[in-house]
């Protein structure tokens, strides 16, 4: 269902792809986008300031050739808030796409919640989005992992039951607190690992062609 000019469903979220299929049961790579595709600005809705992290490219490129789906989960509450509209996110998206395919990369599937914070089911920590883009697109979750620079990213992760989340430990929101947050989820079979940046991600990810 889609409401408006823009993939929204009923319950406002932003649901977009695969445009693709895969075969049931692959492994995803889930990725934040603000702080991990894109350099955190702080409410990011201007295209002039969209700028791919480094190693961000390489990263999804390798997930495209190992024939991982790339899901991108993100919270929007600059739409909730009216900061920004959804036709904002939408040329922003557009250019961080125009670029990645220039590197050669691709996503597959883009989730984003318009909600303020507050427990939402379709907000992260909680594992809404995550679970919805597995079931769009047929993953193993527990064979999946999620990119953030955010403790709330990882506990999604870990809410969602992949195998494990890669903290971009050198973020805009670093710091012990939120490094020690999202340590905190690693245990019972889940892995937390710190990563300088995106371009680190690729060994630690075990579904990764990296040939
Ligand atoms: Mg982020």
């Amino acid at each position: 269902m889609t409401a408006g000019p823009f993939p929204l469903d009923p319950d406002g979220v932003w649901r977009e792809g695969p445009g693709r299929t895969f075969p049931p049961g692959s492994p995803g790579l889930f990725l934040d986008r603000d702080g991990v595709i894109v350099e955190e600005v702080g409410w990011l809705h201007k295209v002039e300031d969209v700028r791919l992290t480094p190693g961000i490219a390489g990263l999804i490129r390798a997930a495209n050739r190992a024939g991982a789906p790339v899901a991108v989960v993100t919270n929007q509450s600059g739409v909730g808030r009216g900061l920004y509209g959804w036709a904002d996110f939408d040329a922003v998206q557009r250019a961080i796409a125009a670029r990645l395919a220039r590197l050669g990369a691709t996503w597959d599937a883009v989730f984003a919640s318009p909600f303020p914070p507050g427990d939402w089911p379709m907000r992260k920590p909680r594992p809404g989005m995550l679970l919805a883009a597995s079931k769009a697109i047929g993953l193993d979750l527990a064979a999946s992992w999620i990119v953030g620079d955010r403790a709330t990213d990882i506990e999604a992760g870990l809410g969602a039951g992949l195998q494990g989340g890669l903290f971009v430990g050198e973020g805009y929101f670093d710091g012990e607190p939120e490094r020690a947050l999202a340590h905190a989820r690693a245990g019972g079979g889940f892995s937390v690992r710190r990563i300088a940046g995106p371009g680190e991600a690729a060994p630690h990810l075990p579904f990764l062609d990296r040939a």
